[in-house]
């Protein structure tokens, strides 16, 4: 008997680290698929051409660690004959039936994509579920978003994910349309809940005094909604792993208090690049694991038209960013409505993979704390009209983060975006602290900051009214704000800026930089100072009395990227890499774990046809004949480059490892060891 016990004890142990093992399977991933179709109400053909054999044959061209497929779309009807909601009128195969069985048999996890709370179909049946605007009436537009103390969680959305579960044995929720979709809700059960929470009736206007009120409550309606499905799916299902797309990313400066398992979204499709370099460069620092998911295709109209397919390179850059970063990639391709992947679509897919593959070395790794670019979420919802996340990138705080990453990049420095919580008592691991073009914070953070220069820390502070707030650590005082076009010494040269900026007093700063009225050097300075230092403590502030990061996204000029490196350098921070010698679009990031450091080499440039901001890449040039040092205690015991392994010359001398690379193509993955 005792003899059974054990055996069946065993067996249980076993099936404890088992799962154990399924609820890390994307922990074990790099490279996945997204085919979604946003099943409608006016499909005919759906599943009608899919097949077990044809589909594994494209997925056998591709080798993708996982996917994710057509559930239910925006439309709300599904493309699988659900007992639940609505289904496509169009289904004529159960295709979903087939991307199971065939993950199955591939033992790859297969994920849903779900409309959480976009569902036009949701809320023609149930008007009542639909969220209202303050006018009384709901938004109107194409998005059609569900109220969150409806009905639609309870009645539809879990179940319909229980069914899922119960019926295909899926691995996952990737719920679209979710915290992008949310909008503001002044239905009688919102506003008499926001009444019972508060005490306070709803605000319609973003200077009404109780606005941040209503913005956190709209908030926590949210995530408690997240939480709720996402245990839900849990407990039915352990191993079924659920995000919630955009959750947690950049446009989302929320601390992670919901039990999701990972943070993913879909980039831009237009600047893709752009939006891998910024969400890469934050998540990396989050708790949780994450993907970002690069659209296979894209257009130039801006209106959701005449897309065409991206080039092998276009996607391998893309990708490439985010393994550089730590992450998985996914890139999304859309079927035929009848569930037919396009053959040469897959084939391209199938190069991207191998490409990510071979660069495995670069997932899951930690960043190397040298830059810290904050990111302020009290800065970020200050008299915000969203409750939970924008995508607009025409939004400031987009171009002035975006502006500040690209530009200490492009100038070789190796930076990550934080919101404070998340630097919490690492403050002394960073050799510079940025601090641009926001106002708002948290009091802890300015108090931190200020400790952390008295301790010999450095901060750059940028922006028109940053005297406001900081006024004593940059030495100055603020005066007026002036609109003059001015010039700034940058290099031998000068760059000009269409700003404006502020007039300031120094009490104990000492001037950097003047405006200049013309661009000779040395004879057409003015007496406004525009760029200071000061020395704090044992630290040093340098202060930047206009939007310097913000014009350097709406303008570009190199002469400003001159300057950033001018600025840096003069706060003389003891940084890792030393003696860069690479273009500007080659952007060193830095990794560590377990005794090993890894210098991504990402190549971010591109030669493409002439449009002003190009779409489209044709071809990636080389990058030949790079130079740098790394600073190291001692002799590294072992020095890989990979996956190319030879092209490379290094030698350790004098506490520096000194590199020569003699060319490279788009990412390469340098790993030193301790
Ligand atoms: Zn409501």
């Amino acid at each position: 008997m005792k003899k059974v016990l054990a055996v069946i004890l065993v067996i249980i142990l076993c099936n404890i680290v088992y799962a154990g093992k399924g609820l890390d399977w994307h922990k074990n991933v790099n490279f996945g698929m997204h085919f979604d179709l946003h099943a409608n109400m006016g499909d005919t053909e759906l599943g009608a051409k899919i097949t077990h054999d044809n589909l594994k044959a494209s997925l056998e061209l591709i080798k993708p660690d996982w996917i994710q497929c057509d559930c239910k779309g925006h439309p709300g009807v599904t493309s699988w004959s659900t007992e639940i909601g609505t289904k496509s009128p169009g289904i004529v195969n159960d295709a979903l039936r087939i991307h199971a069985d065939v993950c199955k048999e591939l033992n790859i996890p297969l994920v849903m994509h779900y409309s959480g709370v976009w569902d036009e179909a949701a809320v023609k049946k149930h008007p009542q579920w639909e969220v209202v605007s303050a006018s009384g009436k709901p938004y109107g537009g194409a998005m059609r978003s569900t109220c969150p103390l409806s009905g639609y969680l309870d009645e539809l959305m879990i179940p319909q994910m229980l069914e899922l579960i119960d019926k295909y044995d899926v691995d996952g929720f990737w719920v679209d349309g979710d915290c992008w979709a949310v909008q503001f809700c002044y239905c009688d059960r919102c506003k008499s809940e926001f009444k019972k929470r508060t005490n306070l009736d709803a605000p319609t206007d973003a200077n009404d005094s109780n606005w941040n009120k209503w913005v956190d409550f709209q908030r926590t309606l949210f995530l408690e909604r997240v939480a709720k499905y996402t245990k839900a799916v849990h407990d039915r299902k352990l191993s079924c792993l659920v995000t919630s797309n955009w959750l947690y990313t950049f446009g989302s400066p929320i601390e992670e208090t919901v039990d999701t398992d990972y943070i993913s979204g879909d980039l831009s499709s237009m600047y893709g690049l752009k939006s891998a370099m910024l969400e890469g460069h934050f998540l990396v620092n989050r708790n949780k694991e994450w993907d970002l998911m690069t659209w296979g295709f894209t257009n130039n109209n801006n209106d959701g038209s005449g897309y065409t397919a991206k080039t092998v390179n276009q996607l391998k850059q893309e990708c490439a960013y985010i393994t550089a970063c730590g992450g998985a990639s996914m890139i999304y391709d859309t079927p035929q409505r009848n569930g037919i992947l396009t053959k040469w679509h897959c084939e391209n897919y199938g190069e991207v993979s191998k490409f990510i593959k071979d660069r495995e070395a670069a997932r899951g790794f930690e960043s190397v704390p040298q830059i810290a670019i904050i990111h302020s979420p009290q800065d970020f919802f200050y008299n915000a009209k969203y409750s939970i996340i924008t995508l607009d990138s025409n939004n400031n705080v987009f171009k002035r983060t975006i502006g500040a990453l690209e530009s200490l990049l492009e100038n070789h420095y190796h930076a990550d975006v934080l919101m404070p919580s998340m630097i919490k008592n690492k403050y002394k691991n960073y050799k510079l602290i940025v601090i641009n073009e926001q106002y708002y914070f948290d009091e802890a953070f300015v108090n931190n900051i200020k400790e952390y220069v008295k301790d010999g820390g450095k901060v750059l502070i940028t922006g028109v009214y940053c005297p406001n707030t900081f006024s004593d650590l940059l030495g100055v005082t603020g005066k007026d704000v002036a609109y003059n076009d001015f010039f700034v010494e940058a290099g031998k040269e000068a760059t000009s800026f269409k700003a404006p900026y502020r007039n300031i007093e120094l009490t104990t700063a000492k001037t950097f930089r003047y405006t200049m009225y013309q661009q000779n050097i040395g004879e057409n300075e003015t007496n406004i100072p525009i760029i200071t230092y000061n020395n704090y403590g044992n630290g040093v502030v340098c202060g930047v009395y206009f939007d310097i990061f913000t014009q350097y996204v709406n303008e570009l000029y190199p002469r400003n990227r001159v300057l950033v490196k001018e600025i840096v350098d003069k706060l003389d921070c003891d940084f890792i890499l030393k003696d860069v010698v690479a273009p500007s679009y080659v952007h060193f990031i830095l990794r560590e774990r377990d005794n090993k450091l890894i210098i991504n080499l990402m190549n971010t440039g591109s030669i493409s046809s002439g449009l002003e901001r190009p779409i489209m890449i044709d071809n990636i040039p080389t990058v030949k004949e790079i130079k740098f040092k790394v600073k190291l205690d001692k002799r590294p015991s072992k020095v890989e480059y990979l996956p190319t392994k030879n092209n490379i010359k290094y030698v350790y001398k004098d506490g520096f490892l000194n590199v020569t690379i003699n060319d490279f193509e788009i990412l390469e993955n340098l790993v030193i060891y301790e």
